[in-house]
């Protein structure tokens, strides 16, 4: 069996990168937050397709609890195959938005949306990294967002951690290299989920070229190409999935 985590896989982009990776034949590990209902509906949606995953509830910006949450897992599933489970894709995806310009931004708000995508990116991929490098073999995948290559007004704060996370990628791409672990980004545009719903799409969808806004599924499709063995030779690379969506 070979094991994948996505981070915020309850709903979402994570939930169609779970069934995504799946479908490739991953036992997938389910990440979330608060929303208990929804990862077990993306457990059995797995289940119902043939596939098998199961959940694991921690706040990715919490060092501790995340460490904690994935050293257990290592230990408890350390005799499942001759050298013990490896987690070899690592989808970081967990994420929030707490918009508002700059002039106006609470402190809290700028320290959240940083400490759980940018300090989230690190907290999981810290802990799991050592396992990957023995393994000789990984796929880290950071959904990241157009925000994080162009800067959107009134996200200061998520453009910042998105930013961060292509340039922390890059980096650990580099140190990664020899090891056939690649580490790449998805840059979603406009995507229909909880996190757009306050977003009129009849409002935004002139500006884009492709007229919609994009669905899960057309994201986690990228996901699953730069986690499979094809993109042995993608590292270092934020793919847009954008709709056409630029500037
Ligand atoms: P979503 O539907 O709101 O889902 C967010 C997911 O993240 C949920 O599974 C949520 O878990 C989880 N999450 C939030 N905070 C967490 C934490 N501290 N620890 C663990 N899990 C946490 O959002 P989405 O649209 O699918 O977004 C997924 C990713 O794509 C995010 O990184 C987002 O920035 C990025 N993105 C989205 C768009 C878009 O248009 N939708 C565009 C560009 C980039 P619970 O269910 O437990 O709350």
């Amino acid at each position: 069996m070979k094991y994948a985590l996505v981070t915020g896989g309850s709903r979402g982009i994570g939930r169609a990168c779970c069934q995504e990776l799946s479908r490739m034949g991953y036992h997938v590990l389910i990440n979330y937050h608060n929303n208990e209902a929804a990862a077990k509906e993306t457990q059995q949606l797995l289940e119902a397709a043939g596939g098998s995953g199961e959940i694991l509830q921690f706040d990715v910006a919490d060092a501790d609890v995340t460490k904690a949450a994935l050293d257990n897992w290592v230990t408890t599933n350390k005799d499942r195959e001759p050298k013990g489970a490896v987690i070899e894709i690592i989808v970081n995806n967990a994420g929030i938005r707490k918009d508002n310009l700059m002039a106006l931004m609470p402190r809290e708000d700028w320290q959240e949306v940083l400490d759980i995508h940018l300090g989230g990116f690190f907290n999981v991929t810290n802990v799991l990294l050592k396992h990957l490098i023995r393994h000789r073999y990984g796929r880290i995948v950071n959904v990241v967002s157009l925000s994080g290559l162009k800067g959107m007004p009134g996200q200061t704060n998520y453009s910042a951690a998105k930013a961060g996370v292509i340039g922390a990628s890059k980096a650990l791409a580099q140190e990664l290299g020899r090891r056939k672990i690649t580490v790449n980004c998805v840059a979603p545009g406009f995507i229909a989920t909880d996190m757009t719903e306050d977003i009129e799409e009849d409002k935004y969808k002139a500006l884009i070229p492709m007229r919609r806004f994009g669905q899960a599924e057309e994201v986690a499709k990228v996901v699953g190409f730069l986690a499979s063995e094809g993109a042995s030779y993608v590292t270092g690379e934020v793919i847009s999935v954008n709709g056409g969506l630029y500037t």
